[in-house]
């Protein structure tokens, strides 16, 4: 008897099927779009160390199989129902902030990124290691046209992470503002505090990525290896804001008295361990140390647009999706130039 059989079209995904699991390719069912989600055409995603939480299921309640991926820049081809104002065919991103409830008591205040039921992209579900992926709207930034794929996925969480800390950091132009140190997040982060007219005082260890903070807009390189860091800045004035990117307590804990009057340590680098501080060195000058977490899609569309404008660009490496493993390994081994990023 002849059954009619729809041809459903498979996908590649690349998942992880348990805490501290390896990277599989597999096959899977290209999934239908639930009413407010819409269905993207993955085009690149970037691999983030945050990934190392849905890997090695460091974040709680995780299930898996679970797709990683929170920098995910691709096409929009099918709207759930209820959704108006997308649009088939849209260019679109997702970064780190994969959705909020809307309805908490900091979505009422209009604080979303401290929504209490915060999705996470690739971590809450299935996120940019695939080829199509499921988000809702409210996860969604647009992309403008003068990016491209590969170039606006990290620009999604490394990208947004260094742009909005730095433009609530409250460093006004001609302030001098040292990004320590020069990877991922803080080759952008000298990009964008250039951009913004601070003076840039990039702090690398060792003399090996001098040449290139200058290029990327730095106006002073502190080599924190061979010289006292937080001294080299004091000669300098102090500076205004910090903004500490590797993730190293021990190397944000040295710079602290390199800060002027009313200075801000302005900390995005995860580490776990502590910072060390001691009342006097903020009492003296009153100052201050923040943390800073990505921001919503509508941040991601300011740093988008801000990028497009001003030519920020994030430094990559990119991978097929089934060399994700690779992808990975690269990312975690810290030698990419910066940004590991998978295209589909
Ligand atoms: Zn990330
Ligand atoms: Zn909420």
């Amino acid at each position: 008897m002849a059954t009619t059989r729809l041809a459903v079209a498979p996908m590649k995904v690349a998942q992880i099927s348990k805490p501290g699991g390896d990277f599989q390719i597999v096959e899977r069912e290209i999934p239908k779009p639930g009413a407010g989600q819409v269905r993207i055409k993955v085009q690149a995603c970037g691999v983030c160390h945050s990934d190392v939480l849905t890997k090695e299921g460091a974040w709680p309640g995780i299930q898996y199989p679970r797709v990683p991926g929170h920098e995910v820049a691709g096409i929009i081809d099918e709207l759930g129902a209820g959704v108006s104002e997308w649009k088939a065919g849209q260019r679109v991103g997702v970064g780190w902030h994969g959705g909020h409830d809307g309805t908490c008591l900091w979505c009422r205040r209009g604080d979303f990124r401290n929504c209490r039921n915060q999705k996470i992209a690739g971590i809450s579900y299935d996120g940019g290691y695939q080829q199509y992926m499921l988000a809702p709207v409210e996860a969604l930034a647009a992309i403008p046209e003068g990016l491209e794929d590969a170039e606006a996925a990290p620009l999604l969480c490394a990208g947004i992470t260094t742009y909005n800390a730095l433009r609530h950091s409250g460093a006004l132009p001609g302030d001098l503002v040292a990004v320590q140190g020069i990877g991922g997040l803080g080759h952008l982060g000298i990009q964008f505090a250039h951009k913004f007219g601070y003076k840039v005082a990039a702090i690398g260890r060792g003399p090996g990525n001098a040449a290139l903070a200058k290029k990327l807009g730095a106006n002073v390189y502190i080599d924190s290896k061979a010289t006292n860091a937080a001294a080299e800045l004091q000669k300098l004035g102090g500076a205004q804001v910090i903004l500490a990117t590797a993730p190293s307590s021990k190397a944000m804990s040295e710079v602290i008295d390199g800060l002027g009057p009313n200075g801000k340590l302005m900390v995005i680098g995860a580490a776990f361990d502590p910072i060390e501080v001691t009342p006097i060195q903020l009492i003296s000058g009153s100052r201050t140390i923040q943390g800073w977490a990505s921001g919503t899609p509508t941040d991601a569309e300011d740093t988008l647009r801000f990028a497009e404008l001003t030519g920020v660009r994030p430094m990559i490496e990119t991978y097929p999706l089934d060399k994700a493993a690779e992808a990975y390994a690269r990312m975690m081994s810290g030698d990419a130039q910066f940004r590991v990023v998978l295209t589909m």
